[in-house]
């Protein structure tokens, strides 16, 4: 990735870190997750190559970003989607690194001014569908209420999802939500096609334990990695931004789950480059 801290080229594909977890609700950690994340890309176990032969090393238009800062007292919402809006406005693709779920309300905000049909492909073992959580509409557990309730996205659907409560339930109906329960496996996935531009947020608590026990909520019965990355490969749509959250390195295993989370990085920076470079679809819609 070549480093773009100022200078934002036109039509890039843009990797930027958003080391924030005040709106955790059980433990912090995925501030640290950003970084943990670069050093497992380009660590020296695996290579850049993706699986359908794309050499990451030798993408010109990739940059990173590196990492947003929060100082005291910042608005998070209106600095992270600033942010991204620069970025959009260029035309880049963005992929954003957390930091907790709570950072993907404000990225969504960001992309809905430039997408006025935005479809969000969401996966996590919780819906993140509270109007409030101890208190705080900004939670991690809220963004998806935020997203609907203010018509960001025209179609939201979940996938992972193991966690729902009555509150949840009765919200998903309020919102129109499509949610594919893990209880009822993943063969709807095949029939899955989104007509537009598809945003798609990763929270690694999708993921069971086993394959990612860097995750603040340990909720057993998830997927597999190779689900996740089939559904990166195989899904029928223009993915024009995506976010991986929710990695706590604190929990983390001999840095297991941020090999998961760079290893879905690659293969949706390749998805990426593929949707927008190399059989690229009208993504304005
Ligand atoms: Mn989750
Ligand atoms: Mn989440």
């Amino acid at each position: 990735m070549n480093p773009a801290k100022t200078h934002i080229p036109e039509n890039s594909i843009c990797v930027l870190g958003i080391p924030f977890d005040q709106n955790s609700s059980f433990q912090k950690g995925p501030c640290l997750a950003p970084s943990r994340i670069r050093e497992s890309y380009y660590s020296d176990s695996s290579n850049l190559w993706t699986e359908k032969g794309i050499n990451l090393e030798s993408m010109d238009h990739l940059y990173d970003f590196g990492n947003l800062e929060f100082n005291p007292g910042t608005d998070f919402c209106n600095h992270i989607a600033g942010t991204v809006s620069t970025i959009l406005e260029k035309g880049g693709r963005l992929i954003c690194l957390g930091g907790d779920h709570s950072v993907t309300f404000p990225i969504i905000s960001a992309y809905a001014k430039k997408y006025d049909s935005l479809n969000i492909l969401h996966l996590d073992a919780h819906p993140d569908l509270y109007d409030c959580l101890d208190g705080n509409i900004y939670s991690h557990a809220c963004p998806f209420a935020r997203i609907m309730e203010k018509k960001l996205a025209k179609r939201l659907v979940q996938a992972g999802i193991r966690t729902l409560t009555g509150h949840q339930r009765e919200q998903a109906k309020k919102f129109n939500v499509e949610i594919n329960e893990m209880k009822d496996g993943l063969n709807w996935l095949s029939e899955l096609e989104f007509d537009g531009p598809v945003y798609l947020s990763i929270d690694i608590d999708c993921l069971d334990p086993a394959f990612a026990p860097g995750a603040s909520h340990h909720e057993p019965g998830g997927m597999t990695t190779r689900d996740v990355i089939n559904i990166i490969q195989l899904l029928k749509g223009n993915i024009v931004g995506a976010d991986i959250v929710e990695y706590n390195p604190n929990r983390d295993l001999m840095s297991m789950t941020s090999m998961v989370a760079a290893k879905l990085l690659k293969e949706i920076i390749a998805r990426i480059h593929n949707d927008s470079f190399i059989n690229p679809v009208d993504s304005t819609r």
